[in-house]
């Protein structure tokens, strides 16, 4: 599925399931959708306030909320866990994640190898798969050029002095 395609299709599942949960599709609903459903970056609640907020001036931030809950337990969205603050992803199909541990950015990985691998085998016999992600952890260039630069703090002197 192309990615207009595949973003007007989600559009049309987070609205119903909106509906479902008895929300009245208002004009900021739907932006929030919009935005959500367009997002590839795995924005954070905030961000996401943040740019719906750029075309109306009147949305809330407990309408992001609200619009996130309703979709992350209807299964619509992802919500994962990062430093910060939780960020969310609309693409829910089996695919796998870079997180840096420092700032939070995500880094979509694809699906393939990875997926198989992380599959135990002892799971054989013993339960149903359907759905599996792996998440790699680190730090992206950016925080790890900044890591790297950096003055050391007395408290990493410290503690490389004991290293060694
Ligand atoms: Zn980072
Ligand atoms: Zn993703």
């Amino acid at each position: 599925m192309d990615h207009m395609s595949d973003t007007q299709e989600r559009e049309r599942a987070f609205a119903e399931a909106l509906k479902a949960d008895g929300l009245r599709m208002t004009h900021q609903r739907l932006e929030v959708i919009r935005e959500l459903a367009a997002a590839r970056h795995h924005p954070d609640a905030d961000e996401l306030f943040v740019a719906v907020r750029e075309r109306v001036p009147t949305i809330s931030r407990d309408t992001v909320y609200r619009t996130l809950a309703t979709l992350v337990s209807r299964g619509l969205v992802e919500r994962i866990a990062a430093p910060g603050a939780a960020r969310f992803d609309p693409d829910v199909s089996a695919h796998n994640h870079f997180v840096c541990t420092r700032c939070g950015t995500i880094i979509d990985l694809g699906t393939g190898a990875l997926v198989e691998h992380a599959l135990p085998s002892r799971l054989d016999g013993v339960a149903e798969v359907t759905w599996v992600r792996l998440e790699v952890k680190g730090l992206c260039m950016q925080c790890a050029s900044a890591a790297s630069t950096a003055r050391p703090s007395t408290a990493d002197a410290a503690t490389q002095r004991e290293g060694s």
